[in-house]
């Protein structure tokens, strides 16, 4: 993989989150889609460009939609176009406005804005004489056929279907039986309204495909006013055309949907009529009707993920996760309360690349690239999750000194703070060993080792107790190997962080892993279901503590934890004086090398 073509523009400091807009990307960016886009605004097809992303809102979004935001309001403004955030809520009763929030909250959090926020169910009135063009046209028809019937109608993908007995019904008893499936006269199921194209037809979409089905649900936005509702592959693209939508992205598997969404705009031919649509221009909606194009992307597959909103919904209604948030979950909102950045996932995306070929990423993949923003971003602190007593024999024990460490290894403008240090501190346990292992080169009886900013200290006296737990390590100072002293040079092996017993302050922790203990926690074929899948070993909450500027930080703010890994502060739980952390992602990538 070429680094040039990949590498972000630099994040600041400042704006650790701040959205990339550079326009010069889409000439590095060379994918498919681009280079359609690239090729129509040279032939002078469209003035501007125009995308959207069309969330269905029952659930909250997942990381695979971090894919379809990505390129749809990314490649908008490459191109100096822009995106509208469109809510598909043809499916009444499935939808909630806690998800219409959370969608527009988890969008804003990857960085980009809409131009507008629009619900499907504005369209109502347009679908709907739309519809009674179609059937004035002779293109569509009302059925009495049952959805059973239908389907037996329909045929199989070996055999042709075969026409409904009431597919040549006059234009005129069409108009009738429309307008009074609208008046609420029929029951739900009862009737359905049909686009008349081709029941032999190679592909299942258009065999004569339902247009307007009778479901009397109250509509979270519409209420009551309408008894029937429009299916999906109709609203669909004639949002996208209403809303002058140039190129409509979407994944792969409605590849087969595109010679339906193609017929249907242009049967509709909306730039054409504006009767259909005045009415709306009226109300103040500004967008020019167009002939939008349909591309298709692959899906965005993730190993040791679940990217089924069902299956995500499941996961917090059985409570085997603590909410749609939790950071285990790959939804967004976990993914942001886990610690992971939005200039980490949009590395992701723009490493990937678009392409029509279905794969499944290695989690690690993912991982690498939230380390890699954070690597640049995130200041660094000192914790100890597993703490152990160290005390420093040869310094009064009034001894209090305020060390000053840089917050960032390689980036001077993150600045300096101060640490305090006095002879009694933490430090984590498996830093010292009583008989080490072969290679260690940490704390061990009668051995050195470098405290982070002290000085080399040597283990005098190991302190246990009844049960012969090691309790507390007595150790002395070489005062010669401080900071300014001749013997500051002074070599040892290791070196290993610590947390001043006095100042530090107590935290809570969450020791964060992947939710599923297979990369394929979808694939069945082992008999297994998904669910047995999830490893029980993905959160695990420890007490350790913190060096003071690591505690006083508001909530989401993210850290390197040195020798640790990267943490954040929990978006709901942590408070300056009851400090809470969770864990993102490790320093280095403990699976693969499980794995291999
Ligand atoms: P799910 O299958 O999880 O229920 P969905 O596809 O039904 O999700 P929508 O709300 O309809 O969810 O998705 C909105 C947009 O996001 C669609 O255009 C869809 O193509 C895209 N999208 C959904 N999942 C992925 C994915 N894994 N990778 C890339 N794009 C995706
Ligand atoms: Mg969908």
């Amino acid at each position: 993989m070429s680094t040039e073509k990949t590498v972000a523009a630099p994040v600041t400091a400042t704006s650790p989150d701040a959205p990339k807009t550079d326009v010069q990307r889409a000439d590095v960016q060379r994918d498919f889609v681009r280079q359609i886009i690239r090729d129509d605004l040279a032939a002078g097809r469209h003035h501007a460009i125009r995308t959207r992303f069309p969330p269905e809102p029952n659930g909250y979004l997942h990381i695979g939609h971090a894919k379809a935001i990505c390129l749809s309001f990314g490649i908008a403004a490459e191109f100096k176009g822009w995106c509208n955030l469109r809510l598909d809520d043809t499916n009444p009763g499935k939808e909630d406005p806690e998800f219409v929030e959370g969608i527009k909250d988890d969008v804003r959090w990857l960085g980009y804005e809409w131009h507008d926020l629009r619900h499907a169910s504005d369209y109502f009135d347009v679908f709907y004489r739309a519809a009674i063009k179609l059937i004035e046209d002779g293109h569509a028809y009302v059925d009495d056929l049952s959805a059973d019937e239908m389907r037996e109608y329909r045929g199989t993908l070996t055999t042709p279907g075969r026409h409904s007995p009431y597919r040549e019904r006059s234009v005129e008893e069409n108009l009738d039986l429309f307008r009074r499936m609208r008046a609420g006269e029929f029951d739900d199921g009862s009737k359905t309204l049909r686009a008349k194209i081709d029941v032999t037809s190679g592909n299942m979409n258009m065999r004569d495909p339902a247009i307007y089905r009778i479901r009397k649900v109250t509509h979270q936005n519409t209420g009551d006013a309408w008894p029937i509702y429009p299916m999906y592959d109709y609203a669909h693209c004639l949002s996208d055309a209403l809303e002058g939508i140039t190129h409509s992205l979407c994944t792969l598997e409605f590849e087969d949907h595109r010679p339906l969404y193609d017929w249907f705009v242009d049967k509709v031919d909306l730039p054409n009529h504006p009767e259909l649509w005045q009415s709306l221009h009226d109300a103040g909606f500004e967008s020019e009707p167009d002939k939008p194009r349909q591309i298709e992307f692959s899906r965005l597959n993730l190993s040791y993920c679940i990217t089924s909103k069902r299956k995500l919904a499941q996961l917090v209604n059985e409570n085997l996760v603590d909410g749609w948030d939790d950071p285990r979950m790959n939804t967004l909102r976990g993914l942001r309360r886990r610690g992971f950045t939005p200039a980490g996932l949009r590395l992701l995306i723009e490493r990937l690349g678009v392409s029509k070929q279905n794969s499944v990423i290695d989690y690690a993949i993912l991982e690498g690239c939230i380390r890699e923003d954070l690597d640049a971003t995130a200041a660094r602190r000192m914790a100890v999750l597993d703490p152990l007593k160290l005390v420093i024999t040869n310094l009064p024990a009034s001894h209090d000194e305020a060390l000053v460490f840089p917050n960032h290894p390689k980036d001077e403008s993150f600045g300096t703070r101060e640490v305090p240090f006095a002879p009694e501190i933490w430090i984590e346990r498996e830093d010292f060993a009583e008989v080490p292992p072969k290679g260690f080169h940490r704390l061990k009886p009668e051995g050195e080792v470098r405290l982070r900013g002290v000085g080399i200290v040597k283990c005098d006296e190991v302190i246990k107790d009844a049960d012969g737990n090691v309790t507390e390590l007595r150790c002395s100072l070489d005062l010669q190997s401080r900071h300014g002293m001749p013997g500051a040079d002074r070599k040892v092996k290791g070196t290993i962080h610590w947390v001043s017993a006095k100042h530090g302050v107590a935290t809570e922790i969450r020791l964060y892993d992947r939710l599923f203990n297979v990369a394929a926690p979808d694939d069945e074929s082992d008999g297994k279901s998904w669910i047995e899948h999830i490893n029980p070993d993905a959160k695990r909450t420890v007490h350790g503590w913190l060096e003071p500027a690591a505690a006083r930080v508001e909530p989401e703010q993210r850290f390197q934890f040195e020798r640790l890994g990267y943490f954040v502060a929990d978006r709901t739980d942590h408070r300056a004086e009851a400090p809470v952390f969770n864990r993102a992602v490790t320093l280095r990538d403990t699976w693969t090398k499980q794995a291999g």
